[in-house]
């Protein structure tokens, strides 16, 4: 069960997202395939050693058995104008819409216009929800899901901070809220289950240690699940893909189709939505692209000292 060869990457963002302009990471091949490591450069060794597990798994052990070939994903829109939504969503092909909200120097006016446009945009059947990461409080939260609920939302993504806030807004407004940034290890799925704090959870495989682990937190929450991605190459992205393929149940649309947000890829064929969903498959790295993305030595350096410093935690988190 050896990882055979890591691979140094570093591939620029199109633009600026997650306050981070490229990804960067080590790709791992081992016997079963090729897994991705890339933590966020803020996160520290113990976090981190999820993340190495998950890249691990992906090298050295089979993903469980697949229940679907294609995976429905969202298009994402930004807090742009409403015509620029509009035009975002009907490229897209994508029937299911997350839109940002709350984003700073915006209004709720600003908010609910553009909603509108993507209901438009989608028409009647086309589902809706939108994430305001974490930036209303109670009271704020519960006007401005009112006055969006008119646009049919399926949920609301994190619109509060802290797990009594999302418990507490549950009970005031009539549409369901997901748990995203209150999910970070996979502890806390029970907790916010627990809690009735969400009806939705958030999930991503690389934070939660891997797709069989990923499964087990699914599975002990007994949540709806939406898989999304850490913003990763192909190589990450067939992770969740292969988890959200071997979930039981995948009512909702997931956010996996980010690989255009990246300006190249690994694999010659990246995971790209076609008609509003991702077949399940799990495409090779090329070798001429990853030499391509090779970082500078010093940023080598670092990326090969991050790993090393993951595996020197690993065991410290179960
Ligand atoms: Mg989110």
């Amino acid at each position: 069960m050896e990882v055979r060869e890591l691979v140094p990457f570093r591939v620029p963002m199109r633009m600026r997202f997650r306050r981070v302009e490229h990804r960067a990471g080590v790709l791992l091949r081992g016997p079963a395939g090729w897994g991705e490591f890339s933590p966020f450069p803020e996160y520290a060794p113990g976090y981190t050693a999820r993340w190495l597990a998950a890249a691990r798994e992906a090298a050295t052990v089979p993903w469980p058995a697949a229940r679907r070939t294609s995976i429905p994903v969202n298009v994402t829109v930004p807090a742009v104008d409403p015509t620029t939504a509009a035009e975002l969503v009907r490229r897209s092909g994508c029937r299911t819409a997350k839109v940002k909200v709350a984003e700073p120097g915006q209004t709720l006016a600003d908010d609910v216009e553009r909603v509108a446009a993507v209901r438009e945009a989608l028409g009647p059947a086309g589902r809706i929800r939108v994430d305001a990461n974490a930036a209303w409080d109670v009271a704020s939260a519960s006007l401005a899901i009112t006055r969006l609920a008119s646009a049919e939302l399926e949920y609301v993504e994190q619109p509060v901070a802290t797990l009594s806030e999302m418990r507490d807004l549950r009970r005031r407004v009539p549409v369901p809220l997901a748990a995203d940034e209150s999910v970070r290890t996979a502890e806390d799925p029970l907790r916010i289950a627990d809690l009735d704090a969400a009806d939705v959870l958030v999930l991503k495989v690389q934070p939660l240690g891997g797709v069989h682990r990923a499964l087990e937190v699914a599975d002990a929450a007994g949540l709806p699940v939406v898989v999304s991605s850490a913003l990763e190459t192909s190589v990450g992205l067939a992770a969740g893909l292969a988890f959200a393929a071997a979930l039981p149940e995948l009512p909702y649309a997931c956010g996996l189709a980010t690989a255009s947000l990246l300006a190249g890829d690994v694999v010659l064929d990246p995971l790209l939505p076609e008609e509003g969903a991702i077949a399940v498959r799990r495409p090779a790295p090329d070798r001429a692209l990853l030499d391509t993305w090779v970082p500078g030595p010093d940023e080598t350096a670092d990326l090969l000292d991050r790993l090393a410093a993951a595996d020197a935690a690993t065991g410290s988190f179960r």
